[in-house]
């Protein structure tokens, strides 16, 4: 019988733990032989001890073990690439990279999950397409990346089911953003689920759980080196986050913003994630070809529709409809205007992510509690961003809302997320760096 709060006591002393007994916790708890708040205890003890890497490998690997693997590679005989980002405001780069990666003739299987707190979830976005269908079997899945080159879906129950449990356990015991735990959460799932080579899309900023360059260096090498233990090919690109990606926030809106990039008209900063992760994609997979070539044919396939086709199959082959005039409008669109009688005309110097997130949250878009429904129609779109223009009196955001008072308690909120100045800011790029 496992003795839990031995291990929770040595771990709080700062005490390195075998392999073994980190395994054995793991596995009991998913299990259900170790109760919620001896975990909770131990996931505090790690926010304030961290794993060493020989630790956060066994986290990682007891997690994968704690339910099924999928064989992706080995059901399709091709080598398949997966992308993971660490979540943000506005980030629907998946639902731009599947469709291209796809056009490009790779496969693309991901499994996605839901939005929590602040930031969004890809499964939610694409549930604001009317009909669409994120729970499939693991044979269907397997079925629609050989049949259609691309499938999202939600993780299975029985796919790193200690992931799900403690991920839940952390999200309410103030321990998400602790390196070591995120690695082995992100990690886990996706050697789980198959994938020979990975882009993982770590952000950086006010709107993401690193805040810093260095603390998501720091996540990105740990990561790196879970992908080298596990066999994997991994690159980790470290993104911007200080301000919403592109300028939708909230899960209709961003999918009419995805299609828009299919088409070739997205925001520059989303563009660009976009095409730079479908990059490495295509490099890293069997087409055998170099960065630069994988980038032209990632432009080629926006330019000659053929990535909107993709989307277009992908959509209906999941039961959505794949028509833009059928995503869900709100009744109030409401629009937040620069204040008068301040800066004459200027520049926005930040747009933070994080309180345009809340906004989009209080709005309906995501949930406050883990089985809240989610108002797929509501949400912000940032009309101006860090380094615009703008004049007194002249419309920064969009509030689109289910009603008045919730577009008035939005806008106060998206107006304060917005800092204007004289002097143009210095520019950032949307990428930071590139590891791996
Ligand atoms: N995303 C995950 O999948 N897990 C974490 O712990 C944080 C972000």
């Amino acid at each position: 019988m496992i003795r839990a709060v031995e291990l929770i006591q040595r771990k709080r002393d700062g005490e390195e733990l075998p392999s073994e007994e980190i395994a054995e916790l793991v596995l009991a708890y998913s299990r259900g032989d170790v109760p919620d708040y001896q975990l909770a205890a131990f996931c505090m003890a790690v926010y304030f001890q961290g794993l060493s890497s020989a630790e956060t490998f066994a986290l990682t690997d007891a997690m994968v073990r704690s339910g099924e693997t999928i064989d992706l590679a080995g059901a399709l005989g091709r080598r398949v690439v997966d992308k993971h980002s660490t979540g943000g405001v506005g980030d629907k780069t998946t639902l731009a990279v599947g469709p291209i990666v796809a056009a490009c003739g790779v496969p693309f299987g991901k499994m996605s999950g839901r939005g929590l707190g602040h930031t969004g979830g890809t499964l939610d976005k694409l549930e604001a397409i009317p009909g669409f269908r994120v729970e499939l079997t693991t044979e269907e899945f397997i079925e629609q990346v050989r049949d259609i080159g691309l499938a999202i879906v939600g993780q299975t129950a029985d796919l790193v089911p200690a992931d799900k449990k403690l991920y839940g356990l952390r999200d309410v015991t103030a321990t998400v953003d602790n390196v070591s735990l995120i690695a082995a959460s992100i990690m886990s799932k996706k050697i789980a689920s198959g994938a020979d080579a990975i882009v993982l899309d770590v952000k950086v900023g006010d709107g993401a759980f690193m805040k810093t360059l260095p603390d998501a260096q720091v996540l990105a090498e740990v990561m790196l080196a879970l992908g080298r233990r596990a066999e994997l090919d991994v690159v980790c690109v470290l993104t911007d986050m200080d301000q919403p990606l592109g300028r939708a926030v909230g899960n209709a809106l961003e999918v009419r913003e995805a299609v828009a990039m299919v088409h070739g008209e997205g925001p520059p900063d989303f563009t660009e994630l976009v095409l730079d992760a479908s990059a490495h994609l295509l490099a890293l997979s069997d087409l055998g070809i170099d960065r630069a070539e994988a980038r032209v044919r990632a432009e080629r396939a926006v330019a000659d529709g053929s990535a909107f086709a993709a989307y277009e199959r992908w959509v209906r082959a999941q039961g959505g409809d794949p028509d833009e005039a059928a995503l869900p409008v709100a009744p109030f669109v409401r629009e937040v205007f620069a204040p008068r009688g301040g800066h004459g005309s200027g520049y926005v110097q930040r747009l933070l992510a994080l309180p345009v997130g809340v906004a989009a949250l209080h709005l309906g878009a995501g949930r406050r509690a883990k089985d809240d429904a989610i108002d797929h129609a509501v949400g912000v779109v940032c009309l101006k961003k860090r380094g615009d223009a703008v004049d007194e009196g002249e419309p920064l955001a969009e509030i689109h809302a289910r009603d008045e008072q919730s577009a008035d308690n939005a806008a106060g909120e998206v107006l304060a997320a917005y800092e204007l100045g004289d002097e143009p800011p210095r520019p950032r790029a949307i990428v930071l760096d590139t590891l791996g």
